[in-house]
């Protein structure tokens, strides 16, 4: 049997609904992306919603709107997608890296505040030396979907003053309850779903969220940017097509809706109708697809358990419900006769494809050659990274498709024990 890393399900209710959209003639940016944004805002209890073409779009409109310029300081995990470091390259602004939790392997809260206090008193961190640009934003990113301690890290970024754009691209539908006495006071400001959570990406000034192929919800390729600020999902719609403002045939009684005026050198990041109309039929099943990777990730935690050569990763507990998007096992390597790359090899073998998320950015070519940055600068995410391994979780996967993984992983447990 061969399991694949992932397979998209995709339903004739989609499929319809792409051919609808090419029928009627809307192939970009038209009436089913406006109802996306509404149903998307509605789903998370975002005040406005803009849909865009990528997460990474989302990210860099976001820091954006926010302000970031040249030189200055964007707070990220080493332990993240590039992106979530790149769109702060796009400003040539500098990313500050801090390592990460290691049980959940989202960004630590304590070493956040030494990087924020290093930084602030001009202080050597992070692999970058002082004088330091100001400091601006932080990045934290719901790790496979689990999401962050937003009220440690929502309580730094108002004690200093910082903004929080959170990377939410595995994280819907993910969610975090703070404890009650968090809630209504000045750290968490957006308001509760009826059962007392907070979506990940609902506590910062901005969330971003991914519809990439593999992701919780697809349109293929695809983002959303939800925000209670109307001046920055303003300013971010504006930037999404070319910095064209078309209200400003308002002010101009004489002129029709053709007139437009160019307020700044936008982007070309606005998503299709044809996108859209998958991804309303996806946000629909969201929590129905997001229980699919539950029961799997259940599975994979019961047959692991008792297994003392593996780590099975966090799950959903009270205070968080988990996305699911990654199932990332850790190995035990002083059990094993085998290093992690020999185990995923071991895998294939045995027709299970697996994946690592991720090398952590400081040890690319890219960030160690612009910031000189080296092994020793992040100790737990460099060691954990070595023992990652990300497996097949998905709504399409069939029942003896688990049953097989769990086959395969146990098999070459059992064959390469020390
Ligand atoms: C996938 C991903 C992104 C980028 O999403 P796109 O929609 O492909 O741009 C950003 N951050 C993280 C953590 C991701 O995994």
């Amino acid at each position: 049997m061969k399991v694949p890393f992932f397979r998209p399900e995709i339903t004739e209710e989609e499929i319809a609904e792409v051919s609808d959209s090419l029928r009627s003639g809307w192939l970009t940016t038209g009436p089913k992306v406006k109802q996306f944004e509404q149903e998307f805002a509605q789903a998370v209890g975002a005040k406005f919603a803009v849909a865009l073409n990528s997460c990474t779009a989302a990210l860099h409109l976001a820091l954006e709107a926010v302000g970031v310029k040249r030189g200055d300081m964007v707070i990220v995990p080493t332990m993240t997608f590039a992106a979530t470091a790149e769109v702060v390259r796009y400003f040539d602004a500098v990313p500050v890296m801090v390592d990460c939790d290691p049980r959940t392997l989202c960004m630590d809260p304590q070493q956040l505040r030494h990087t924020i206090e290093a930084l602030l008193s001009e202080q050597p961190v992070a692999g970058l030396k002082p004088p330091y640009g100001r400091l601006k934003v932080i990045i934290p990113m719901h790790y496979g979907g689990y999401a962050c301690s937003m009220v440690a890290i929502m309580d730094m970024a108002d004690f200093y003053g910082l903004n929080v754009i959170e990377d939410s691209a595995h994280a819907f539908p993910a969610a975090y309850r703070p404890p009650t006495a968090d809630t209504g006071t000045t750290i968490i400001r957006s308001t509760p779903l009826s059962n007392g959570y907070i979506p990940a990406g609902r506590f910062g000034r901005v969330g971003c969220f991914s519809f990439y192929a593999n992701k919780c919800i697809t349109t293929g390729e695809g983002g959303m940017a939800v925000t209670d600020d109307e001046r920055i999902a303003d300013r971010m719609r504006l930037m999404s097509l070319h910095g064209m403002d078309r209200d400003a045939w308002k002010r101009f009684t004489a002129e029709g809706s053709w007139y437009y005026e160019l307020v700044a050198p936008g982007y070309k990041y606005n998503l299709t109708d044809l996108a859209a109309g998958l991804g309303l039929h996806q946000l629909r099943k969201a929590e129905q697809l997001r229980l699919a990777r539950e029961r799997i990730a259940q599975s994979y935690n019961r047959a692991f358990a008792s297994i003392s050569e593996l780590e099975t990763p966090v799950e959903s507990e009270d205070g968080r419900t988990h996305s699911y998007h990654l199932y990332p096992l850790r190995l035990n390597l002083d059990k094993l006769t085998i290093d992690r790359a020999q185990f995923i090899e071991e895998l294939k073998a045995r027709g299970v494809l697996c994946s690592v998320h991720w090398l952590p950015l400081h040890l690319h070519p890219y960030y160690r050659e612009t910031y000189g940055m080296t092994e020793g600068l992040f100790p737990v995410a460099e060691r954990e990274w070595l023992r990652l391994v990300s497996l097949p979780i998905f709504p399409a996967q069939r029942e003896e498709e688990v049953e097989h993984v769990i086959r395969s992983v146990i098999d070459v447990v059992t064959c390469n024990r020390r």
